[in-house]
């Protein structure tokens, strides 16, 4: 789950990191009492999306001039006229994709006076199964970017979770950044600090980009974008009140009601499956046959009629999906459940597009069945490979 920046930011103020002072605005009325409250005399207006890019990002509405989604305001009445510019408009940024993202909030936030932009990150390192830091000085700009043409500028420095963060390891990180003086300080404090945080609140990212030097020769965390795990929710309820689920695909906050592994995809084949292993492998063939998956999802193992159910009818409310692989494999789930939850979910939103059916395992017999004998305009498949071909070919015609 993700959290907008200014969310971000109140939560890494409370474990005491240093952010400037802002107010987030709902309502373009609002802007200038944020303004008011702040010190003034720069301002800085932010768009509130889960996405980044914003600074160089375009409005839609506003055609190819437009200013982007992160401006610097010299006066209050500057405050207002941009928050009117943006609020409720489309901002395309490169991590939106060409639709964009309606922004209907935004954080105006205190001025810095930036000496340098540097980049900070805390995820898990794969290779060495840690958190690890990402440190780089060439922060503000695109990190991806700067780990293809100079990957020397970035350290990654994994930390051991019983040591925590040590004196060593902040030491490291000062160097890779340039940190000296105040800035030095500052960083010796705050990198136990972002760790606790991250760790704490099970985050799966904490990205700050830029980390900036001020000109005051003390650090600020000028951007904060956060991703939590999504499986240590449950023990978060203030972080789950945080949710916006404006900012989230709708079919895929209706999986999450219903417990199913589901995520949104460009494609045109819907895929129900079982087991994330079989649903990658079910991707990876459709593509092999030159179409695409319009989204993973793993039902589950013991999964009830209910949550098939539930799961075809997310595929199927997709207006990309122009055909559906079911592809199950019975261990623990059974095939005569997926056969009944899919003919529950067909009676009740009927079906446009081609299916195409396997079975295997547990009660595969009984499972095709009550396929075959429900009057259902099912395309049955012997195994992955001929299935993945009969739906490609249903699908392009
Ligand atoms: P994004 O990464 O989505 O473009 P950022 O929050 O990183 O958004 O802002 C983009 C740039 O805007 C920053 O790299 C920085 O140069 C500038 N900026 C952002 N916030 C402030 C601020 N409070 N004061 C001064 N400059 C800012
Ligand atoms: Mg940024």
């Amino acid at each position: 789950m993700n959290i907008h920046e200014y969310q971000a930011k109140a939560l890494l103020k409370e474990f005491g990191a240093p952010v400037a002072s802002g107010v987030p605005v709902f309502e373009a009325s609002e802007a200038r009492a944020a303004a008011e409250a702040l010190p003034g005399p720069l301002y800085v207006v932010k768009s509130q999306i889960h996405a980044g890019g914003r600074g160089k990002g375009k409005f839609k509405e506003l055609g190819p001039d437009s200013k982007g989604g992160v401006r610097l305001a010299r006066s209050i009445d500057e405050v207002v006229a941009f928050s009117e510019e943006m609020l409720g408009n489309t901002l395309v940024t490169k991590q939106t994709g060409d639709a964009g993202k309606q922004v209907n909030r935004l954080y105006i936030e205190d001025g810095a006076d930036i000496d340098r932009e540097l980049y900070l990150s805390i995820l898990v390192d794969r290779t060495t199964g840690r958190n690890a830091f990402v440190v780089s000085t060439e922060g503000g700009m695109d990190i991806e970017a700067v780990a293809e043409e100079t990957p020397e500028k970035i350290l990654t420095l994994p930390i051991d979770p019983a040591a925590g963060v040590t004196e060593a390891d902040c030491t490291r990180l000062c160097d890779a950044l340039a940190l000296d003086g105040d800035a030095r300080q500052d960083g010796m404090q705050l990198f136990p600090i972002l760790y606790k945080a991250y760790v704490e609140t099970d985050m799966s990212l904490l990205e700050v980009n830029p980390l900036i030097v001020m000109t005051d020769g003390h650090l600020r965390v000028l951007d904060a974008k956060v991703s939590f795990d999504g499986n240590a929710l449950f023990r978060h309820d203030d972080i789950l009140a945080l949710r916006d689920e404006t900012e989230e695909d709708a079919k895929e906050i209706e999986a999450s009601k219903h417990d199913l592994a589901y995520v949104a995809l460009d494609g045109t084949i819907g895929c129900m499956v079982n087991g994330a292993g079989l649903a990658m492998a079910t991707m990876d063939i459709i593509k092999l046959y030159g179409e695409e998956p319009a989204n993973f999802l793993d039902v589950g193992g013991g999964a009830s009629k209910e949550k098939v159910t539930a799961a075809f009818k997310i595929i199927t409310a997709d207006p990309n999906v122009k055909g559906i692989l079911v592809n199950i494999f019975g261990g623990i789930m059974r095939c005569d459940v997926i056969a009944e939850g899919v003919i529950a979910a067909v009676k009740e939103v009927g079906l446009k597009v081609p299916l195409v059916v396997r079975l295997e395992g547990t009660n595969v017999e009984l499972g095709k069945k009550l396929i075959n004998e429900s009057g259902l305009n099912v395309i049955a498949a012997d195994d992955l490979d001929d299935a993945a071909q009969k739906i490609v070919n249903a699908v392009k015609g």
